[in-house]
């Protein structure tokens, strides 16, 4: 592979005139008021040499990126039951969209949409008696960092204003899909998308992935082979929303995005790429972030496919 520090300064100056394109998320007002003049990219390897450019120290809000550490906490202790309350297939919908959970009974199509992910946090309540401090405990170890925190301003600011989600979890609660009390459910899940953690940070904590589910920085295995494998699987076919098969198309790699700019994929075996900036498409996707990721896996010539 070419000399990834050439490659990643290279692509972040070809990509800063897209980090001015799009708009931050102001759905939820303290994203709103994130400067978007911000870039990062960071690639991490599996033998744990750092690559990174700009504001890659700098933490941001990972919004769903949470979502995939969520199911591998609940994915890890529950195995495959967990499909009973939530499918794996693309949803072709935006990640907030209410109109496939009437005529599926209640089940979310994948963990990525916010109906599959509330369902997700409602499990992770059921099996963890503190939620919150196991799952930043959890995302703490894979990143080797302990000051990664919870924004409680961005966690209120999202709880001020999350009728929508309250009224998925409502909806899927009337089907028997959600057995906690609504009001919990969404405090959880407005503090796992508060997480704040930096690029850097990001993607050392994705190497989890690319290393089939044991974290290499302190050897542990966090999840089974075949659990890693799955969770990559959900990554390739519904990370992005309904721009996933584009970000497959266009990338090739399995990733998760959130609206707080972040992108964050792997080459299995291989390496973790992180990249942050703000300004968001109207998937919700950041559009420096894939045109980052696009270039990459061109550049080096490797994806999954
Ligand atoms: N907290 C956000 C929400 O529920 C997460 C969405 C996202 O990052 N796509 O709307």
């Amino acid at each position: 592979m070419k000399d990834l520090r050439d490659v990643i300064e290279r692509i972040y100056n070809e990509v800063i005139p897209f980090s001015k394109q799009g708009k931050v998320a102001d759905y939820i007002p303290a994203l709103a008021e994130v400067n978007p003049e911000q870039l990062a990219i960071v690639v991490d390897t599996l033998d744990l040499e750092k690559f990174k450019v700009g504001d890659s120290e700098v933490p941001f809000s990972i919004q769903s990126i949470s979502k995939v550490y969520a199911l591998s906490m609940v994915a890890s202790r529950l195995g495959e039951e967990l499909w009973t309350s939530v499918g794996r297939e693309p949803s072709g919908n935006p990640f907030n969209s209410l109109v496939q959970l009437e005529y599926e009974q209640g089940i979310p199509r994948n963990p990525f949409i916010n109906a599959g992910a509330l369902v997700v946090t409602d499990l992770l309540i059921d099996l963890y008696p503190r939620p919150k401090e196991a799952l930043l405990e959890f995302v703490r170890k894979l990143a080797g960092n302990d000051d990664i925190y919870y924004d409680h301003r961005v966690a209120n600011s999202e709880r001020q204003n999350a009728d929508r989600n309250m009224a998925l979890a409502y909806f899927m609660k009337s089907f028997g899909n959600i057995h906690n009390d609504v009001e919990t459910v969404i405090d959880v899940y407005c503090h796992q998308c508060s997480i704040a953690m930096s690029c850097s940070d990001l993607a050392r904590s994705f190497l989890v992935f690319a290393n089939k589910g044991v974290n290499p920085l302190n050897g542990e295995r966090v999840l089974t082979e075949s659990q890693s494998k799955r969770i990559g699987a959900l990554m390739a076919t519904c990370g992005f929303y309904d721009e996933s098969g584009d970000f497959a198309y266009r990338v090739g790699l399995p990733g998760k995005s959130g609206v707080g700019g972040g992108i964050v994929a792997y080459m299995p075996g291989k390496l973790t790429m992180a990249v942050w900036s703000p300004a968001l498409n109207s998937y919700g996707n950041s559009i420096a972030g894939i045109e980052a990721f696009e270039r990459f896996t061109t550049s080096v010539k490797s994806s999954i496919f």
